[in-house]
């Protein structure tokens, strides 16, 4: 599923082609994902920002075009076998490509939210001004394992299944470790690896996994992947320590971490 890094990088590359001009028609069959979507027709995009895995179009006239990629969502400047929504702009066209059909379209009042329930109540962006004290504290106020509270997207919006293994490895500790069992320090260093995790991904335009279903606008592909020390990599030898890398099912998703190198 993109994550922080890949919608970031769609949002980087999406902007310069959208920015001031109109949506002249939305086409698609399925109102029920995509809604209100004429409400956006002949409005000029402002600007395009990103909370989490949001992508947020600021549309003239108030309006705002919520867009979450889902498992498999991307926009491409090409038509695909899997184009869902068809932009017409005036000068050319972008599709919304999905085919697995998790992707979401909302036309809103600009941060009427209230249909959109997980975007009205995400935690801090990580890549923002992201205090450590707050942090801490919602880690010392949980028994939840740190896997399944950064799942949950309150301690920090856009991290999921690949940021939260990865981060969790680069400050030596076990997604099983319970939010409240971190001391201060420990805590510092989740704080830390997270960030500086997310902002190399995004310098290298996020990750495209084996499936190929992640791919920048341009069709060209992420470069985190080659950085990724244990997602995706059960069995492997530890970039650390060389032992193998062990996958676990927690808070339902595939984790992956080293035991010896994560306590
Ligand atoms: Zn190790």
């Amino acid at each position: 599923m993109p994550e922080l890094p890949e919608v970031e990088t769609t949002r980087r590359k999406l902007l310069p082609l959208l920015r001031g001009k109109a949506l002249l028609k939305i086409l698609h069959q399925d109102p029920l994902r995509y809604r209100n979507t004429g409400e956006a027709e002949g409005k000029r995009v402002l600007d395009l920002e990103r909370r989490g895995k949001f992508l947020l179009f600021a549309l003239t006239e108030g309006k705002e075009m919520v867009v979450h990629l889902g498992m498999t969502g991307g926009f491409r400047k090409e038509k695909t076998p899997h184009a869902r929504v068809e932009f017409v702009l005036e000068d050319g066209h972008l599709f919304f490509h999905d085919p697995r059909r998790f992707g979401r379209i909302w036309v809103v009042e600009r941060g009427a939210y209230g249909e959109i329930p997980l975007l009205a109540r995400l935690g801090p962006e990580p890549l923002g001004a992201f205090p450590f004290p707050p942090f801490y504290k919602a880690l010392k106020g949980s028994r939840k394992p740190l896997k399944a509270l950064f799942l949950e997207q309150r301690l920090a919006a856009g991290v999921g299944n690949i940021y939260a293994d990865e981060a969790l490895f680069r400050a030596g500790l076990n997604p099983l470790r319970p939010g409240q069992s971190l001391s201060e320090a420990e805590a510092f260093r989740l704080h830390q690896a997270l960030r500086s995790v997310l902002e190399e991904a995004v310098a290298l335009g996020g990750s495209t996994l084996s499936d190929k279903t992640y791919q920048q606008p341009d069709g060209v592909p992420g470069g985190f992947q080659a950085r990724h020390a244990v997602y995706g990599r059960k069995g492997l030898p530890c970039p650390r320590c060389g032992g193998p890398i062990l996958r676990l099912r927690v808070a339902g998703r595939g984790t992956h971490f080293c035991p010896r190198c994560q306590a």
